[in-house]
């Protein structure tokens, strides 16, 4: 099954031409998510084929607004459509109140059931399961409380060896307990074990998603050897007093997260409007790091 990633928005807070406020389409084992959703998100969806009914999570950062403007607008076409699935929002304590005024005032409603999971940004703490995917949150550094997630796979029952599947003792009925690691005995009493039969599953794998946060080692534990790490680089390291002041990372603080965490791969985003390339970032980055890219509208991650 897919592990894959759109990026809906990979600029900073003033949107442009190129890149809208954050926002991100995670597909994990089936099950659809959005992270953020900045102004404007579902034009962004639209534009890049991402069916607006098929979303069961919606997790929310922060509430500054290039993370969430774009959610009563979203939730408001969702209804035009007729939606009629429950949908849960993982969010920031406060923001079901502010939708509900949003809608009140135009006498607006829904009419879906909305699961809200209020944070409070200071939790690590897993927030969803399901059989096959788990959401766990944790806390970054940023001027209001902020949310990080990381999406991960569930490990998956051990794989059949093909060669074996015609072996004389083998029935049917016993593949599924040979895959869940069970000895079978079989009808003349000789033992059939797991260990041959079957083989390791792939090992899970796991998106970090950290956006908005200054440098913070704390993070490293939440996020230890994640597949995929999308970590903030809004500014270049000549900006690094403003990246302390606005609370926000250079590319070469992302990289150090990294390479801290083990991670596998480093996406950066929620580039400052002030520059017109990223190429600079990567040069700075790789000093640290060196399997990293920056994200652009449109682009797939695969998670692998
Ligand atoms: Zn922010």
């Amino acid at each position: 099954m897919s592990f894959e990633v759109t990026i809906l928005g990979s600029g900073g807070a003033l949107p442009t031409l190129n890149r809208n406020s954050s926002a991100q389409y995670v597909n994990c084992s089936n099950k659809h998510l959005l992270i953020d959703c900045g102004e404007g998100t579902q034009m962004q969806m639209r534009k890049f084929g991402v069916h607006f009914q098929r979303l069961d999570i919606i997790l929310i950062s922060h509430l500054h607004g290039d993370h969430f403007f774009g959610l009563v607008g979203l939730l408001s076409t969702m209804r035009l459509l007729g939606r009629d699935g429950k949908l849960t929002i993982i969010c920031p304590k406060g923001l079901p109140e502010i939708i509900r005024q949003q809608l009140e005032v135009g006498y607006g409603k829904l009419d879906f059931d909305i699961h809200y999971i209020e944070l409070t940004g200071k939790e690590h703490q897993l927030v969803y399961e399901d059989k096959s995917i788990e959401i766990l949150c944790f806390p970054l550094k940023h001027k209001i409380p902020t949310n990080g997630f990381l999406i991960k796979e569930k490990l998956k029952e051990r794989k059949m060896k093909k060669d074996l599947l015609d072996h004389p003792l083998l029935k049917v009925e016993y593949i599924h307990r040979l895959k869940k690691g069970e000895d079978v005995i079989a009808e003349n009493g000789t033992v059939l074990k797991s260990n041959y039969f079957t083989e390791e599953p792939a090992q899970p794998l796991s998106y970090a998603y950290c956006s908005d946060t200054a440098y913070a080692e704390k993070i490293v534990d939440c996020i230890k050897n994640a597949t995929v790490l999308y970590h903030e680089a809004t500014f270049l390291e000549q900006h690094k007093d403003l990246a302390k002041i606005t609370q926000h990372s250079t590319s070469k603080q992302a990289a150090t997260i990294a390479k801290m965490a083990g991670v596998k791969t480093l996406y950066m985003g929620h580039l400052s409007a002030r520059y017109d390339e990223t190429t600079s970032f990567i040069n700075e980055a790789k000093e640290i790091f060196d399997n990293v890219f920056y994200v652009e509208d449109g682009m797939k991650i695969i998670v692998q």
